[in-house]
């Protein structure tokens, strides 16, 4: 015997992973230059030389008993002390390392702060589009999940559509800008609109609401696009952050979560937080990158490379008649398919050797996710047969 619904989460994989193994062994079959897979996104950018340098430096200098051994389990101190004044630098937060909880990533951050705010039956608001583990996330923590549609055209959050689905059950909100799937950095105007109503319903249900702040793509942006802090903006905030994307190290699997120092019960909350990371087993993130991060804070990638993907297929793309929405972050373009059904456009862009991930998933149907973190030869490749696709639909 087992469990149904582990089962059924174990059985059927997510659509991002299903296109990416079909990608796999299409490229077997016909030559990897041949498919114009734009399903996942994994960084293509190197990590930054300070990350292999300070690896070196520290499996040369550093007794490899402490080097692989267990730290706390909430994350080495110097770790959680230089993440904590980092913060406090850019943001003039005023976290300490008491706030911080070391993990396995944006998915573990998430995870955690979930389980440790949940009891069964909570309600959590997603804006869609939005990432498609979150529904998984939050049933597993006891939640449900609630969605709240965007702006048309600008899928900025609509803020009026928010507080309609704001109950006295509603135990926490996601924000994840830069958005995954569609690029999209929340203003400032958004946030400060989504905080107040945040405000105003805290008083009404007399307890907490918490806001809980997505960041795997928080660096990646262009054109000097500002990402609003959110513990600025709302006292009782969670950071669940990530450094998969913001240093092309998901396979190393490290981030953090970082309780507001302002939320109500602050400490309380992150002891709860400890004891989700114990329940879930999720103690002692990996021990050489915590000395990683420690070690390379303030250390990027090269988000150009990003940016000049992101000129190239938005330009091309608009040029031949798709609607793109203006991504200005992440490393995703989220395009209107050309017919209603993503999943039928999808079918035809295949017939193309073009993959890319219909959202119905993500909670918008008719579009599509182009994930541009590939290498610019891919894109330029892959016009010709865009520039084609759209010319078979004006037939
Ligand atoms: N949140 C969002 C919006 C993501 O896009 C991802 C990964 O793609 C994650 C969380 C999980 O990130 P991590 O690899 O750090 O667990």
């Amino acid at each position: 015997m087992f469990n149904e619904k582990m089962y059924a989460l174990g059985s059927k994989r997510s659509i991002i992973r299903e296109i990416f193994e079909y990608c796999k062994t299409r490229a077997a079959k016909i030559g990897s230059d041949k498919v114009f897979d734009f399903s996942i996104g994994n960084p293509s950018v190197e990590p930054p030389k300070e990350i292999s340098d300070t690896i070196c430096d520290l499996i040369k200098n550093e007794s490899a008993v402490l080097l692989h051994g267990y730290t706390s389990a909430q994350g080495d101190l110097g770790t959680r002390e230089a993440i904590a004044s980092d913060i406090n630098n850019r943001f003039g937060a005023g976290v300490s390392a008491n706030n911080i909880y070391m993990t396995c990533g944006a998915a573990a951050s998430l995870t955690i702060s979930l389980r440790a705010l949940f009891n069964e039956g909570d309600e959590c608001i997603v804006f869609a589009p939005f990432f498609t583990e979150y529904r998984v996330f939050i049933e597993n923590a006891g939640g449900k999940v609630v969605v709240s549609v965007p702006e048309e055209k600008t899928f900025q959050i609509n803020v009026s559509d928010f507080e309609k689905r704001i109950t006295e059950k509603t135990r926490a909100v996601i924000i994840n800008s830069p958005n995954n799937p569609s690029g999209v950095v929340y203003s400032e105007e958004t946030i400060k609109a989504v905080c107040d109503v945040l405000n105003k319903k805290e008083k009404e249900y007399s307890h907490p609401i918490y806001l809980i702040a997505d960041e795997p793509y928080r660096e990646l942006v262009f054109d000097d696009i500002k990402v609003p802090y959110l513990m600025n903006y709302y006292n009782d905030t969670i950071v669940c952050y990530s450094y998969s994307k913001a240093l092309s190290l998901p396979g190393e699997r490290i981030g953090y979560i970082a309780v507001s120092p302002k939320a109500e019960d602050s400490q309380n909350v992150y002891l709860a937080i400890c004891g989700a990371g114990r329940s879930l087993g999720y103690v002692c993130a990996p021990s050489l990158f915590q000395q990683v991060i420690k070690k390379t804070i303030g250390a990027k990638v090269d988000v150009n490379i990003y940016k000049e993907n992101r000129d190239i297929l938005y330009g091309a793309l608009s040029e031949y008649g798709y609607e793109c929405v203006q991504p200005d972050g992440a490393f995703y373009l989220f395009v209107k398919a050309l017919e209603d059904d993503a999943y039928k456009f999808f079918e035809k862009a295949k017939q193309k050797e073009i993959l890319v991930v219909p959202c119905d998933d993500f909670g918008v149907s008719g579009y599509v996710r182009i994930a541009y973190c590939v290498d610019k030869q891919r894109i330029v490749n892959a016009l010709p047969a865009f520039k084609a696709l759209a010319e078979e639909y004006k037939k």
